[in-house]
């Protein structure tokens, strides 16, 4: 099962499932790991704001707490002089919409004397069975666009994960974004503290964007994000404790609760599927016969009618459903289990949602039988193909009619 859900993240069409950390929580992280951070602190009230902005005595920068980059650019992110200012500035962007998000927290930092500003992440590379260190010359830029204008000015390195990133290759990075001599050594220790950070929280991804050089000539983490891996969440009960639960998509919440692995796609075939490879191979043959999935949902083994009935008012709550298909193959999962809880699903849901029904192995005739007798509008499919095709069939004709 571990396995499979690994595979998952090779799937072109799944985002990966992962924890996404602010900001805050994400320099609390490197701190530990040695990395410099300004002083600061995280503020739910102007009132708040201000205590923290006397507490530190100097300008400071208040800086939205949500999950999305860019923030300085929605106007989430402003200097204050005095701790009256910062109560106003905090009074202004707490309780603002950035990118759909309502800001709850603002991080109250310090301000730093920006210098320069230089990228460095570290992401796995699946591919590569190593961890990929970034560094670049322009940071506190979205590293999407650096890599996508001036891809040259972001300098790769790939450390094996038990073997840490040594020196010589820290200091490779340094010297490929040009880093004056004298920050050498303090970059190489942040680089390192960085990847230690990465290998031991379980993450896929954690990123200083931007590391600045101050006034001071110090080299300091002013951003941060660290993206954690579900999968790998069993081992570290403290970070799961992290999540932020309003930013979570509630569907994938519900799933998550409910024990199903689920995740939101953009197409408009809701599939209801046993096993992750099959649920793979499901999404596949839908876009093969021209339409494509909705979701990705692995109601596991041995899925009881209860949960089959959750899984579907998962889908369902996707308004551009159009039709869903439902692929079981019965091993554990019985099908008449499975057939029991799409009819209980069926009468609370009253919806016209076309269903498609691929039905295999236990039980399958008892679960065939349940449904033929039923009231419901379920067609029934025999192969993988013949259900993907009436599926993609049924969810045009929707989609015309409305
Ligand atoms: P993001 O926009 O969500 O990535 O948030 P960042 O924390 O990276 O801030 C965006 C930009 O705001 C940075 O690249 C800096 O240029 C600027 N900024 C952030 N914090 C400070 C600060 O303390 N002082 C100054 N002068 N600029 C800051
Ligand atoms: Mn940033």
């Amino acid at each position: 099962m571990a396995g499979a859900v690994g595979n998952l993240y090779l799937h072109p069409q799944i985002r990966r499932q992962n924890l996404k950390l602010h900001e805050y929580q994400s320099k609390q992280i490197f701190a530990r790991y040695g990395i410099p951070i300004p002083s600061g602190d995280v503020a739910t009230t102007p009132a708040e704001a201000r205590a923290i902005a006397e507490r530190l005595g100097k300008t400071v920068v208040i800086k939205s707490q949500v999950l999305v980059g860019g923030r300085g650019k929605a106007g989430g992110i402003k200097l204050a002089k005095t701790p009256a200012e910062a109560e106003a500035v905090a009074g202004q962007i707490l309780g603002m919409d950035i990118k759909g998000l309502t800001v709850n927290k603002v991080l109250v930092d310090e301000a730093a004397d920006i210098k320069s500003e230089i990228y460095l992440g570290a992401v796995l590379d699946r591919a590569a069975r190593k961890i990929a260190i970034m560094a670049s010359s322009e940071g506190g830029v979205e590293i999407e666009v650096v890599a996508a204008e001036t891809p040259e000015k972001i300098i790769t390195v790939h450390a094996h994960p038990f073997l840490g990133l040594p020196d010589y290759q820290a200091r490779n990075l340094a010297y490929g974004i040009g880093l004056p001599k004298e920050h050498v050594s303090a970059f190489v220790k942040i680089a390192q503290g960085l990847f230690r950070a990465f290998v031991e929280t379980d993450a896929n991804l954690a990123e200083i964007n931007p590391l600045i050089i101050n006034g001071a000539g110090q080299l300091e983490a002013v951003d941060g994000k660290i993206v954690l891996d579900d999968s790998a969440l069993f081992r570290h009960a403290d970070l799961a404790e992290l999540r932020d639960p309003q930013e979570e998509d509630e569907s994938e919440r519900q799933a998550r609760e409910a024990g199903l692995s689920f995740i939101n796609l953009d197409g408009e075939i809701g599939c209801m599927v046993n096993g992750a490879g099959l649920a793979m191979t499901t999404m596949d043959i839908v876009n093969l016969f021209g339409s494509s999935p909705a979701n990705f949902l692995d109601i596991g083994g041995g899925a009881q009618a209860d949960k089959v009935a959750t899984a579907l008012r998962i889908i369902l709550s996707d308004e551009r459903v159009n039709a869903v298909l439902i692929n079981i193959f019965g091993g554990i999962t019985r099908c008449d289990e499975v057939a029991k809880g799409l009819l209980e699903a069926l009468a609370q849901l009253n919806t016209d949602v076309p269903f498609v029904v691929r039905l295999v192995g236990t039980n399958e005739e008892e679960g065939r039988q349940i449904l033929a007798e039923s009231e419901f509008d379920v067609t029934p499919a025999t192969s993988l193909a013949d259900a993907a095709q009436k599926a993609v069939a049924a969810a045009k004709k929707k989609g015309e009619a409305a």
